[in-house]
This record gives structure tokens, sequence and C-alpha cells, in this order.
């Protein structure tokens, strides 16, 4: 089944400790579905401005990402400027520009409408709960969001969490939403907001899945080829519902080894700036990097009998 993802398409101006890039590709829905793209079919929904380079657009679709939605409107596309120390799992914004994002009126077209699997990145919550209520009865959707949507749309940030499957934070942003250090209990909050799962991203300590009845937590990757971390929440994202779209199954083992999918792709997407490594990944490293996941938390039962 196909995947399709609304958020944005930017130009993102980022600096790590190593290394510096100026309006290179970005945007939450370009990490998502570039992500996804490896499992499944998937579309975007997005707008940008006259500014976009043509040749970004040419990368999508030869990876087979309908852009059809990406909507091209008179000024400049969204930009996003931030920078990372040394403890990359905080990013820092130095500017956001919101740009034609500020005009985006979301209309799906009829197979857009009858999509079963949709990921709403992050985006302004207004536009989010539009693109659900032009949806035709989905299977899953699952959001994303970020501290600059929880400090200025707190209350529509609600309404989505009540209307989706799924909700993705990333451990900062569920504390700062939630009013809690606890991040059970943040996840348990959210749960009685009326979604049925949530996702709490960890950075390079791995991720966590919280349902109704059960707890899941995903290893950390060691990784040393670590250049920049934008989009590594976006792709693990994609990741995720990529792989649950591929296999059509939502039962909770299936959803144990998406969380895991996400992972492994996000593990990828922090290895160069920008896209860089995802136009180089081939899907067997993405098998092979799967497996090294499943070993890391594996281990035996003990003998109760024994010690007791
Ligand atoms: P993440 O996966 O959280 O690292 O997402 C990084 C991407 O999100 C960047 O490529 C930015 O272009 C985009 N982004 C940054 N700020 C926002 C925002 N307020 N709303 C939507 N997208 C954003």
């Amino acid at each position: 089944m196909s995947v399709l993802i609304s958020g944005t398409v930017a130009l993102d101006s980022v600096e790590t400790p190593f290394g510096k890039k100026d309006n290179i590709l970005g945007g939450s829905a370009v990490h998502a579905a570039v992500s996804a793209g490896f499992f499944t079919p998937t579309s975007i929904v997005s707008i940008v401005g006259e500014d976009f380079p043509k040749e970004h657009l040419d990368f999508l679709e030869d990876r087979k990402i309908d852009t059809s939605g990406i909507k091209r409107v008179k000024g400049q596309t969204f930009r996003w400027s931030g920078y990372y120390e040394y403890d990359m799992n905080q990013a820092h914004t130095r500017d956001t520009k919101l740009n034609v994002l500020t005009e985006f009126d979301p209309k799906l077209n009829d197979s857009q409408k009858k999509s079963d699997f949709v990921f709403l990145a992050n985006l302004d919550p207004e536009i989010q709960l539009k693109i659900i209520s032009g949806l035709n009865k989905p299977k899953f959707v699952a959001a994303d969001t970020m501290d600059f949507w929880i400090k200025s749309s707190r209350e529509k940030l609600h309404e989505v969490i009540r209307k989706v499957d799924f909700i993705l934070m990333n451990e900062s942003e569920v504390r700062m939403f939630m009013e809690t250090p606890n991040l059970p209990l943040a996840a348990k909050r959210l749960l009685e907001m009326g979604t049925r799962a949530v996702i709490i991203k960890q950075g390079e300590h791995g991720a966590l899945l919280f349902t109704q009845n059960f707890h899941f937590s995903a290893p950390s990757y060691p990784q040393e080829a670590f250049r920049d971390p934008t989009g590594a929440g976006d792709s693990f994202a994609g990741g995720f519902i990529g792989y649950l779209a591929r296999t059509g199954d939502l039962s909770d083992g299936n959803l144990r080894r998406a969380v895991i999918m996400g992972s492994v792709m996000a593990s990828f997407n922090i290895e160069d700036f920008s896209l860089d490594r995802m136009r180089r990944l081939k899907i067997r490293e993405i098998m092979e990097r799967f497996e090294e996941f499943r070993k890391f938390s594996e281990f035996e039962a003990l003998s109760v009998a024994h010690w007791v």
C-alpha cells in the first residue's frame, strides 16, 4: 500500500561540529518521503516557492516519489537554519522562515484522499487538521510535531493528537508538551488524549513505543559516522510508516519491527548532510543493519529456579 506524506519541503542551512552547509535540500516531508520510498510508493503534499531548485524535484521524481502534490507558488520556500553542538541530540534553531507555508491550503486529489497510510510530518497543526479532514477512511494516520508548534499552537496540537493513531515526538518535546520530566507518564497522558500509540524518539539513544497494552524500546546504534542529525526524526517516521504500509500488518509484533526499521533509517540519515547518505543507500544495507539492531538487544532468559 502507498503512503501519503505532508510536511515541509525546505531549504536548510545547517552547522554541526563536522561542517556547515547553506541552502541544502531538507524539510520534514522530504526526509520522511525519501525514507518511506525505500519500502513503498510514496507521495508528498506540500508547497514550495519559485526559488526552489528544479534539481531537487528531479531527485525526488527519480526516486519514484510522486511530487504532483507539491504546489509551486510565487514567493520564497520555507527555510530553516540551525546548529548542533557536541550533543547532537539537541537542535538549536537560528531562524525559521515560514514564507509560502503561511498560504498553504492543502487540497488532496482523489487518489490522495483514498490513501490508507498517512504521515503528517512536522507542520502547522492547523494544516495537519485540514489534511485529516480531507481523508476518506484511512487505515493508519501518524503525526509528528516539534517545539515550534507546541509553543505556538498547543490547542490545535491537542486536536491533532485526538484524531491520529500514532503520535511521534522527541523526548524533550514530549516533556515540554506534557509538562513532566517522566516519559512513561507523559506517554500515558498522550494515550489518554485518544491516540492509539506514542513513539518517543531519543536521538542517538533509540526510541520508545507506548501503546495501551505494551511498551517496546528500540536500542541505540553505536554510530561512529555521525555528521548531521537533521531529518533523523523524519527518516525514522518514514521508515516506520513505509515498512508498515509495505507489509500491511499492524500487529503488535510488526509494530515493533517497524520501530526498528525507523531506527535503521534514522541511523543512515545522520551519516551525512541533507539527503546525501540516502542518495547512496541500498536496500541490502538497510536489511543488514536491521539484523545488527536485532542482535544488539537479543539476550537469553535466566532460569528463575536457579536464583530463588
Ligand atoms: P528533524 O527530523 O526533526 O531533524 O527535522 C528536520 C527538518 O524539519 C529540517 O529539514 C527542516 O527543514 C524541517 N523543519 C524545521 N523546523 C520546522 C517547523 N517548524 N515545521 C516544519 N518543519 C520544520
